[in-house]
């Protein structure tokens, strides 16, 4: 799941301060899922920009931004999308470019996307994974270093975390202290005896 947070209204409007004739398209997919892209959000965006003196000429919701097929299956939706003269798209950042793709007017993100997180028992979990194109997660326990580790560190702690925390930033966990719990409980601290050239990303027993 791609996580997104919604930017401040006030940087929207700015944003659009040139722009008229609005028309919103949200995502019923991540952005949905995690309250920035689906209907209440869109409806409630309908609403502000309205309040804000913006002329509002429609919303759609395709299932997933990122997959929109063509600029006939938005009017299908709703054909008021004909009348925009600017789009506003609730998604993360590849489905404001793929929307972009689709029309011939200026496009705007609603959104900024931050990472490649999840969700569970009704969490969002961001900084899963940073999408390196060569997972190794299986060697950290499946906590990867690469995305919850500032310092993006494979072989071990950078020893300044307090009390389990990131000395970068401390409102997280450190990513070797999960990293070190994870491995304990399934049995597997076996696993730190491997030593990582960051540079290559190839691992030597030692
Ligand atoms: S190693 Fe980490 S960053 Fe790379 S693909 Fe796997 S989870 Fe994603
Ligand atoms: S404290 Fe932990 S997560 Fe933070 S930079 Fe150091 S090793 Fe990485």
């Amino acid at each position: 799941m791609i996580i997104s947070s919604a930017k401040p209204f006030e940087e929207i409007l700015e944003m659009l301060k040139n722009e008229d004739d609005i028309f919103v398209v949200g995502c019923n997919a991540c952005a949905a899922k995690i309250h920035v892209g689906g209907e209440p959000e869109v409806l409630e965006m309908c609403k502000r920009l309205e309040d804000a003196g913006k002329h509002v000429v429609g919303w759609v919701i395709p299932s997933a931004a990122c997959s929109v097929a063509s600029f006939d299956s938005l009017v299908e939706k709703n054909p008021a999308i004909k009348d925009a003269k600017t789009i506003l798209v609730m998604a993360c950042g590849s489905g404001v470019s793929i929307v972009a793709g689709v029309v011939d007017v200026p496009v705007y993100p609603s959104n900024d996307t931050v990472s490649l997180g999840g969700r569970t028992q009704g969490e969002v979990v961001p900084e899963l994974c940073a999408m390196c194109g060569e997972c190794k997660i299986h060697y950290f326990g499946s906590v990867c270093p690469k995305s919850l580790c500032p310092k993006h560190l494979l072989n071990g702690p950078c020893g300044g975390s307090v009390n389990g925390k990131c000395e970068i930033d401390p409102e997280k966990d450190c990513a070797w202290e999960l990293i070190c719990n994870r491995l304990e409980k399934i049995g597997r601290l076996d696993l730190l005896d491997i030593t990582w050239d960051a540079e290559e990303t190839t691992e030597d027993s030692v």
